[in-house]
């Protein structure tokens, strides 16, 4: 009490700090389950299962066929700003890895009892080690174990170590959990060649598998392996336009000459009147990263309502465009991105989509005039 009334400025607690800090880069069971499948995908797997129990408010297991981890890696695994992704500054502006902070983990453990179980693809010895690992970022157990290459990481009791945090995702849990899906469902329809599955055991014993997608190479096979070819069928390819007219130009504040083309487009769109009542489906991808562009989003969504003013579109965009473009460290879970020249972009959706909604909408009035 002392101490509280002296008004001195002194460092708070190393592990309060980390405490602190972990809730905010693991925010929900989404950015938990987010950055581990990450992992797994920046490490070369084909293969990620997902095995949550109630939900994931028990438990979450992620296992993957990749490299696994080497055993000099185990001491840093866990703690914190410890990558094996980058090491300069400079680094960041050719990053093709989903992770580079070195914080997942590191929060993770803080929030939660994580445990590893990993085979690397070198070991000599052909066995795993399962690692179980304290708050702080150490490792508290290291024993040997069956394990065919790659990697299993366990968290049990997501958030207990947060009071407010657990209370408040076990009194949201499905709702949680209905996000956590729609956001694996991004890496589902962007990532080539990974199986993934994820499969949530309740109660006694009962299972539901959620998802369960082959690895598949096109944009087109992996939709119709996630919500299946009705949902395809409503759909219209989005071909990209090479011109943007001075008008659309001059509505996003741009001079005639400054279209650029920049930015690859590629995706699916629903059709005009066959569209969703909610906006649940919408899928963004910046040079294969999930994320939630809001001007990008709210652009498709209104040139979608000039045509179908009552429905919402499903949409999956893959925007490719140079690294240096974007910067994807503005928030810990990289899902806000900064795209330079954005409004050059937001002209090109724009000029591409009306054509397309223009050509199907006249294709239904000529059917159903006939
Ligand atoms: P980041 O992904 O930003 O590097 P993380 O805390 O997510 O940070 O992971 C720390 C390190 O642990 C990674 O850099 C990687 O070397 C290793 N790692 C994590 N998950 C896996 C995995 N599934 N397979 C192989 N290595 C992994
Ligand atoms: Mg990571």
């Amino acid at each position: 009490v002392d101490n509280l009334r002296s008004n001195v400025i002194r460092p708070i607690d190393r592990g309060v700090v980390h405490q602190i800090c972990s809730g905010q880069v693991i925010v929900t069971l989404s950015t938990a389950v987010k950055e581990l499948v990450e992992n797994s995908i920046d490490a070369g797997a084909t293969a990620i299962d997902i095995r949550l129990v109630e939900y994931g408010s028990k438990l979450i297991e992620i296992s993957d066929n990749a490299s696994g981890i080497e055993e000099s890696n185990f001491e840093g695994l866990a703690l914190k700003h410890h990558t094996s992704k980058i090491t300069e500054f400079e680094d960041l502006g050719s990053i093709s890895t989903f992770g580079f902070r070195g914080e997942a983990l590191s929060s993770l453990c803080a929030l939660s009892n994580l445990t590893v179980i990993t085979r690397h693809k070198d070991s000599m010895q052909k066995v795993g080690y399962k690692l179980e690992y304290e708050h702080s970022g150490k490792i508290s157990s290291k024993t040997r174990c069956a394990r065919e290459c790659g990697t299993t990481v366990i968290l049990k009791d997501l958030f207990y170590t947060l009071p407010v945090r657990h209370r408040e995702f076990i009194r949201n849990l499905k709702r949680e959990f209905h996000r956590m899906i729609n956001v694996l469902y991004g890496y589902c329809l962007v990532v080539n060649g990974v199986r993934i599955s994820c499969n949530n055991v309740v109660g006694n014993g009962g299972l539901s598998k959620v998802i369960s997608v082959p690895g598949y190479n096109t944009m087109r096979e992996r939709i119709v392996a996630v919500f299946g070819s009705k949902q395809l069928n409503s759909l219209i390819e989005i071909k990209q336009s090479d011109v943007v007219s001075g008008e659309i130009l001059s509505e996003f504040g741009l001079s005639e000459d400054a279209y650029e083309r920049k930015y690859e487009l590629e995706g699916y769109i629903s059709q005009p009147n066959q569209g969703r009542s909610s906006n649940d489906r919408q899928f963004f991808f910046i040079n294969s990263r999930p994320c939630d562009p809001a001007k990008i989003s709210r652009v498709i969504n209104e040139v979608y309502h000039t045509f179908s003013r009552s429905q919402n579109p499903f949409i999956c965009l893959h925007i490719r465009t140079n690294r240096e473009n974007v910067d994807v460290n503005v928030t810990p879970d990289k899902r806000t991105l900064y795209v330079q020249n954005e409004k050059i972009l937001l002209a090109i959706l724009k000029a591409t989509l009306i054509p397309i909604f223009t050509a199907a909408a006249s294709s239904y009035q000529s059917v159903s005039s006939q």
